[in-house]
């Protein structure tokens, strides 16, 4: 392969299952493909408050890992035939929701530098099953892992994923190996890959 790369997005609220998922593909890919991982880490969004200036520097500093993000991704070009992201700007917005925080004016002034992913895989998970899996992990439970929390993240998801392209929601109540095969069924459909 030649081409630039195919960048698929892992999206979803947490515990949905995105790394997992992400994991299994790459270590399916990595046989055949030039991979790469991009993840944008968590973000600083439950530290904001009535404060304007605090504000204001955390959206700068959320603003400074979705172009960390742009600008790994403008860079590896040609050097990957797949980028594989855990998280990606609509993962932000719907967490940016979740705070309170207007995201259709946060996607006016970061949309421009975003390229348009080939692929958003929304993993999507009856909250109680996802919160029982957040429990369950070896890594802990974060402060924003809570059912009222995660319920606005997935309110937040649903009302943005409809205006971002090349969406594929996975049931991701299932087995991992079920969501595994949705996954590669949903490379194979939308010709991002012709066999595994
Ligand atoms: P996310 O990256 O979306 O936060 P993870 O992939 O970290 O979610 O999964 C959260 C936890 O749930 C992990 O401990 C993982 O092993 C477990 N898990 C993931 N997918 C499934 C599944 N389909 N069935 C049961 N447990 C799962």
């Amino acid at each position: 392969m030649h081409n630039k790369p195919k960048i698929i997005v892992f999206s979803g609220i947490d515990g949905s299952g995105k790394s997992t998922q992400l994991n299994l593909l790459y270590n399916e890919l990595l046989t055949n493909y030039r991979v790469f991982i991009s993840k944008i880490e968590y973000m600083p969004l439950n530290e904001m408050n009535k404060n304007l200036i605090k504000n204001l520097l955390i959206e700068f500093k959320s603003g400074i890992e979705i172009l960390k993000q742009a600008m790994t991704l403008h860079t590896n070009d040609n050097k990957f035939d797949y980028i594989l992201c855990d998280r990606y700007l609509m993962c932000y917005l719907a967490y940016a929701y979740m705070y309170g925080i207007e995201p259709i004016e946060l996607i006016r002034k970061m949309l421009f530098f975003i390229k348009n992913p080939d692929l958003t895989l929304y993993f999507d998970i009856d909250v109680n099953l996802a919160l029982n899996r957040i429990k369950e992990r070896n890594s802990g439970i974060n402060k924003h892992e809570n059912y009222e929390s995660l319920i606005k993240a997935k309110i937040g998801y649903e009302k943005l994923y409809k205006s971002f392209g090349n969406l594929e929601i996975i049931d991701a109540n299932r087995s991992m190996d079920e969501i595994n095969n949705s996954v590669k069924d949903t490379l194979i459909k939308r010709k991002l890959i012709t066999h595994f």
